[in-house]
Formats: structure tokens, C-alpha cells, sequence
């Protein structure tokens, strides 16, 4: 996985993955810059399926809320 610097723009090239889930998301341990998280530029690539789960089931969670949110101000009216 390709890895950029937002800060001084240094790319580098991470072939193992250290993976820490750290605030809801998954960072790359070794990919860190300037004391910053680095942008990853390999997209969809070396994430594991489960944490892709995890995304979706989070999804499903806030929608079941926003229609419950959606029920009850139709049901006050
Ligand atoms: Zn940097």
C-alpha cells in the first residue's frame, strides 16, 4: 500500500500491514508522518472483508434510526 504525507508530501510504500483500529477506523501503525496519520493512496486494497462488515452493519444501525426518527415525527403529526 502506497502511503502520502499530507504534511511534507514524503510517499512511501508499506508492504506490512501493522493494523491498529483506533477511532472507528483502521490505521496502518507504520504509516505515520510529520506525527500524522499519512493519507493511504491504494484504495480498497489490503482491508480486510470484516472490517468492511463492520461498515455496513454500522450503516444498517444508523438508518434503523433515522427511520425510527422518521416514524415518530409522522406519527405526530
Ligand atoms: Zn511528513
Amino acid at each position: 500500500m502506497k502511503y502520502k504525507c499530507k504534511k511534507c508530501k514524503t510517499e512511501i510504500e508499506i508492504n506490512k500491514y501493522t493494523l491498529v483500529f483506533r477511532n472507528m477506523k483502521i490505521q496502518n501503525k507504520d504509516a505515520f508522518c510529520c506525527k500524522q496519520e499519512m493519507e493511504c493512496l491504494t484504495e480498497n486494497e489490503g482491508i480486510p472483508t470484516i472490517i468492511r462488515n463492520e461498515y455496513t452493519k454500522e450503516d444498517r444501525i444508523i438508518q434503523h434510526k433515522a427511520k425510527q426518527k422518521e416514524k415518530r415525527l409522522s406519527g405526530k403529526k
